[in-house]
């Protein structure tokens, strides 16, 4: 293979790796920093399993759910491995195999939280996503597989190494702050709101949103990304020693 360098620089090494009988050819290039603006506005994200990322502009983007959908091609390829007599030949074979669909579906995966990411950092400086106990899902039982399926520890380190390299800010909620259960309108807490409740139903009367279906994870995503101006604002405020209190909401656009 022959292929011209893509980038301007100069080249300092090249390293050899193999992974799942794959070659690869890493090129270190010396490249002058560039500092990328970040993205004009603001974005609040909800990131769950139903969809992996919903957006405060309503946009989503799917949870594809690689390993799920690949389980049971590993399934069977897992079995046949140990069919496999240890030590011969064939054994070899299934193993590579396994390892091969291991990796595939870690490369699938990967490709779309890049994309997912870089598209997000272009796009907005400021991103207000919940900081994710993760370890804490992990261990429950039912939904650990999808958890660590969906990747969603990758997704929040990728965005926030890209978001920052642009002179951008990712403001991570507390864990406890409650963005499913306020109605990002009026902020009437729906206290018993279960993990099943797809829509969120405001019931305060005085609410634009008053009854009306919302969706729970857009709603939880707009409440994320007033809480991501809001601290914003508190930081902006502890920095330059001036008040403001204006409708940070109003300013969602900072270009
Ligand atoms: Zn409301």
């Amino acid at each position: 293979m022959a292929e011209n360098l893509r980038f301007q620089g100069k080249v300092t090494g090249a390293r050899l790796t193999r992974t799942a009988d794959w070659w690869f050819v890493s090129i270190q290039v010396e490249m002058p920093d560039e500092k990328p603006d970040p993205g004009p506005s603001a974005v609040g994200i909800d990131v769950g399993l139903n969809r992996l990322a919903t957006l405060s502009t309503s946009e989503g983007c799917e949870n594809q759910a690689f390993l799920k959908t690949a389980l049971k091609k590993l399934r069977q390829a897992n079995k046949r491995l140990h069919r496999r007599v240890q030590g011969s030949k064939n054994r070899e074979q299934a193993r590579r195999q396994v390892a091969r669909l291991h990796y595939r579906i870690t490369c699938l995966r990967d490709d779309v939280l890049h994309k997912l990411t870089t598209r997000l950092a272009n796009c907005y400086g400021i991103v207000g996503i919940e900081d994710l106990n993760l370890k804490g899902l992990l261990k429950n039982r039912r939904l650990s597989r999808s958890f660590s399926d969906a990747a969603l520890g990758k997704l929040l380190t990728l965005l926030t190494s890209k978001v920052e390299t642009r002179g951008g800010q990712v403001i991570k909620m507390e864990r406890f702050f409650p963005s499913s259960q306020l109605c990002h309108c009026c902020g009437w807490r729906w206290k018993d709101m279960a993990l099943s409740d797809r829509v969120f139903l405001c019931q305060n009367e005085a609410c634009a949103y008053f009854h009306f279906p919302q969706d729970r994870d857009h709603n939880a995503a707009l409440n994320m990304l007033s809480e991501a101006l809001r601290l914003i604002g508190l930081l902006d405020q502890a920095v330059d020693g001036i008040g403001s209190d204006d409708d940070v909401n109003s300013a969602v656009d900072l270009t």
